[in-house]
């Protein structure tokens, strides 16, 4: 295929300290039995283990999401022009929907229509199944495979008591490491959930044919400004510049600033907003390397932007994901808010608004980095 390898990858993307250890080249590595590139420390990038097993295809080059080689090959068959991928990617329509099942509103983010979707393709069969987030406790998410409606709610971690797992956590974060589930799921048609630096990578293994990529049904992305990550001591400083305790977080939620839902006997119920730009120090570095807000490559796009409260924007985008969409519309399991055109060009421009921002804190970041 070419000349790449994973030493142009270290190169590329780790060197320069934008690896967001999502895991695609070390499970999707050509020669994987053998074991070639690996993890050796848990939140740094991935090494070469074993290089002369290496066969310099250049698969863990291009899936990257950091190296952007696809981007123009994507852009065709996703129908992004170049302005499109500037703002907020080809569309077909804007929806602001809420489910009408009151236990995916309960746990939902926004509306809980990711969940009530992912819930109605298993009844339908249309997917056996979809890797999701767990929620173990507020900023600490494990990718997880369900294939049914009980597991959707479990998973979204809706009133944990999480005052034990606090201890046990090293790192808090907000990034779930999907991708390396997939390869558990070889013979199911699945669902998959994610930012758009995940979508991303499936897409560009669905351009290289890597394997199990074929049995992704649909994928669903979720709008993403930035993910967090800090460690044990970073938490301490977190919680009193925000005063905030990490135990009373009954749910994170990201739109168009950090969202913390909280409760105690004290208090009882309170939502505390945090600007993004209070943020920068728990922000990963690798997504200030990222310029997609929207996830363009994904089938329809999902995120709280735009909307009221408890309801979820959604961007249709491909043929397939309108099909879907309209599909589940006619199902009555959601209740959809009529947008004249004006309020659909209002979401719209605030979409386009936060992607701007996100290009332009990349441009600057890539300056440094370069
Ligand atoms: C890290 C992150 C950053 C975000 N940033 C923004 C933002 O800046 N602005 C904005 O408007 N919206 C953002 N969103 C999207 C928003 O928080 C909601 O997820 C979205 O509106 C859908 O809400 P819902 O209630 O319809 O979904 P729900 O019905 O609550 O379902 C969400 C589903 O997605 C799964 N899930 C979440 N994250 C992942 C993941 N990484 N991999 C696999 N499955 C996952 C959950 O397990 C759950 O099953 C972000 C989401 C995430 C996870
Ligand atoms: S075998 Fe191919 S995919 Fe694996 S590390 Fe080498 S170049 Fe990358
Ligand atoms: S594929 Fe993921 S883990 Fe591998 S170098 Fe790229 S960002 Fe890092
Ligand atoms: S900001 Fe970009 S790199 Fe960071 S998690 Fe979101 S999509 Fe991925």
């Amino acid at each position: 295929m070419s000349s790449k390898s994973f030493k142009d990858l270290k190169r590329e993307v780790h060197d320069k300290g934008i690896c967001q250890e999502c895991g695609g080249c070390v499970s999707f590595c050509s020669s994987a039995e053998f074991n070639v590139i690996g993890f050796e420390k848990s939140y740094s990038p991935p090494v070469y283990i074993n290089e002369e097993n290496c066969l310099e295809c250049g698969i863990c080059y291009y899936l990257c999401p950091q190296t952007h080689i696809l981007d123009e090959d994507l852009n065709k068959i996703y129908n992004c022009v170049e302005s499109d991928t500037q703002h907020i990617g080809h569309y077909k329509d804007i929806y602001s929907c809420q489910t009408n099942d009151i236990e995916f509103l309960d746990c939902g983010t926004d509306g809980g229509i990711v969940n009530t979707l992912l819930s109605h393709l298993i009844e339908i069969k249309f997917i056996d199944g979809a890797i999701v987030s767990q929620t173990d406790a507020p900023f600490s998410r494990e990718a997880k495979f369900i294939e049914k409606k009980e597991e959707l709610i479990e998973s979204s971690g809706l009133q944990l008591d999480v005052s034990s797992q606090l201890e046990e956590i090293q790192k808090f974060s907000t990034y779930t490491h999907s991708i390396q589930q997939l390869n558990h799921y070889k013979f199911k048609k699945l669902g998959i959930v994610g930012t758009p630096c995940q979508i991303y990578t499936i897409r560009c293994m669905q351009n290289l044919g890597v394997t199990p990529s074929e049995n992704i049904g649909i994928c669903l992305g979720l709008f993403c400004y930035e993910n967090f990550l800090f460690d044990k001591s970073e938490a301490s400083k977190f919680q009193k510049d925000f005063n905030v305790r990490l135990e009373n977080v009954e749910k994170v939620n990201i739109k168009q600033d950090l969202v913390l839902a909280c409760h105690n006997e004290d208090f009882g119920k309170k939502r505390l907003h945090i600007p993004f730009n209070h943020l920068d120090k728990y922000m990963r570095k690798a997504c200030k390397a990222c310029s997609d807000f929207s996830n363009i490559y994904a089938d329809i796009s999902f995120g709280g932007l735009g909307s009221l409260d408890k309801f979820t924007t959604i961007i249709t985008r491909t043929e397939l994901g309108d099909r879907v969409f309209k599909d589940f519309l006619n199902s009555q399991k959601i209740n959809c808010r009529h947008l004249e055109k004006s309020e659909k060009n209002r979401i719209r421009d605030l979409i386009t608004q936060y992607s701007q921002k996100k290009i332009k804190r990349k441009n600057q970041f890539m300056k440094k980095v370069n």
